[in-house]
């Protein structure tokens, strides 16, 4: 029994938090109401951000609102709607649910969203929402992908069909670190397909892409290109936190 009662606690100690995913002080929620009330305060959603790719703007894009990069050349998402910065308190929690295979820090993260976000992406109407899928591969290393664990807890329309296996992956050996916006766009292509049984439901449809975390958006705009080339019509992006971009050279 007390090996019965070990194996337990060992798998609860692995999977369910018993403190919170910021500041980790033990308490009932999964995000208490000091780390919430801060990262509400200081989150990449109180700043002006390029509304096509959630960069935070400089002065000189304010008039616009829209980056340089998205002005000089055009992604093929039409939206990007990001809760924080990576650099901001969420990354640790991000890092456990990755890493240290912490399922239960999904449920915290998309509770944050849901409590932060939720209400201002409620009237966004979509068919689809689909999270960045990772390769067979990839997926049985990690068990798990992490951007669905947490796309399946965070809330939508109810018209919104969240939809894990329609949009797939070949695996590349190459991970995708650092480099260019060019050099990276150019690894990225091809590297997804479509589940030829969902296709047609695609026509003429907005599709929400959900992803932990946006770089430089290469991996975005490759999917938002595939997508529209079978018949989306707008691509939004959904992300949990958005890297800064590099800084002037
Ligand atoms: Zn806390
Ligand atoms: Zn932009």
């Amino acid at each position: 029994m007390r090996f019965l009662e070990k194996i337990f606690q060992d798998i609860s100690a692995q999977t369910l938090p018993s403190a919170c995913i910021v500041c980790e002080r033990h308490q009932q929620d999964v995000i208490c109401g000091d780390c919430l009330k801060s990262l509400g305060s200081n989150c990449l959603l109180n700043y002006e951000c390029c509304f096509q790719c959630g960069i935070a703007l400089r002065t000189s894009e304010l008039h616009t609102q829209k980056c340089e990069s998205c002005t000089n050349n055009p992604p093929y998402f039409d939206k990007t709607y990001c809760l924080d910065r990576y650099e901001g308190s969420l990354q640790n929690a991000l890092h456990q649910l990755k890493y240290q295979k912490r399922l239960a820090y999904a449920h915290g993260l998309a509770n944050a969203w849901n409590q932060l976000f939720a209400i201002q992406l409620k009237d966004i109407d979509a068919s689809h929402l689909l999270p960045v899928p990772l390769s067979t591969e990839k997926l049985l290393t990690r068990g798990f992908n992490q951007s669905w664990e947490i796309a399946r807890k965070i809330d939508c329309g109810l018209g919104i069909r969240k939809t894990p296996f329609l949009l797939k992956r070949h695996h590349h050996k190459t991970q995708q670190v650092g480099g260019k916006i060019s050099a990276r766009r150019l690894a990225i292509r091809n590297v997804f397909y479509l589940d030829p049984c969902f296709i047609e439901s695609l026509d003429g449809q907005s599709i929400i892409i959900f992803d932990d975390v946006m770089t430089t958006g290469a991996t975005l705009n490759e999917i938002a290109r595939l997508l529209k080339d079978n018949g989306a019509s707008h691509v939004i992006n959904w992300v949990l936190l958005r890297t800064a971009r590099a800084p002037y050279v």
